[in-house]
């Protein structure tokens, strides 16, 4: 299978469909193998825009998702880059890619959130088969919470849907002028997708599409009890 042309095909669609514009995200879509984040029986889709199944009944987002999020979160070199939701690994791949383009020597670093322990496990894997292990770091346990040792973060991104109040660690733990990207709505899949800045005296907070993604679950997110 040749990937790197399936690959370019994808995100010449993504450029074609205007959902691809930046181009550091379209650089970091051209490098990073998506197909290293699957099971093998789940390579070969690894190109079609559509969300792929990741095991513990989990997805990894559909690639437009990834470029829409990695544009509205505007990532630069060296920034300091929360994630809740590591699923495959491979969205903090691409944000660990645009964090040190043309800069090897870069300061900047990702902390990702799973939840599911053999999640976490995999994307470890991953990040590792790939090469962006030493960029990426990935916890176990409730990303609602933040990470506050590391905090504050110059991005945070989160990969499930949030109830629609905003989990207040994230919005305490991101950076004055920091981006928040996040999905919010209803459990069971009326959502849309925000872009959250810190200003000096507010959040500026912009609805950019409907969107559908799994719960986020945990003290400031949904409960589980459905699960
Ligand atoms: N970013 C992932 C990728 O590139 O494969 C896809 C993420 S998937 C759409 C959403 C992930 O969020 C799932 O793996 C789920 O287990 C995780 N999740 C849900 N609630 C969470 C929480 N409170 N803390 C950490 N992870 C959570």
């Amino acid at each position: 299978m040749n990937y790197i042309e399936k690959r370019k095909t994808l995100v010449k669609s993504l450029i074609e469909r205007n959902i691809l514009t930046n181009k550091n995200v379209i650089r970091a879509m051209l490098k990073v193998p998506r197909e290293d984040f699957l099971s093998e029986d789940a390579q070969s889709s690894a190109y079609i825009d559509s969300p792929i199944s990741i095991g513990s009944d989990q997805t990894i987002s559909a690639p437009h998702m990834n470029a829409m999020m990695c544009e509205i979160l505007n990532i630069e070199k060296d920034d300091k880059i929360l994630e809740i939701g590591t699923g495959s690994g491979y969205h903090a791949a691409l944000c660990a890619e645009l964090i040190s383009i043309e800069n090897k020597e870069s300061k900047g670093h990702v902390y990702t959130i799973e939840r599911h322990k053999e999640l976490a496990k995999k994307a470890k894997e991953n990040l590792k088969k790939t090469g962006y292990e030493n960029r990426v770091t990935v916890i176990i346990g409730d990303g609602t919470l933040g990470y506050p040792e590391k905090a504050p973060y110059d991005k945070i991104l989160v990969t499930a849907a949030s109830p629609e109040k905003i989990p207040t660690p994230l919005k305490t733990q991101l950076q004055m002028g920091g981006i928040l990207c996040i999905p919010a709505g209803t459990k069971n899949y009326i959502q849309k997708l925000y872009k959250i800045q810190k200003l000096e005296c507010e959040f500026r907070v912009k609805a950019i599409t409907s969107v559908r993604f799994v719960p986020l679950i945990g003290k400031y997110g949904f409960s589980n009890d459905d699960e």
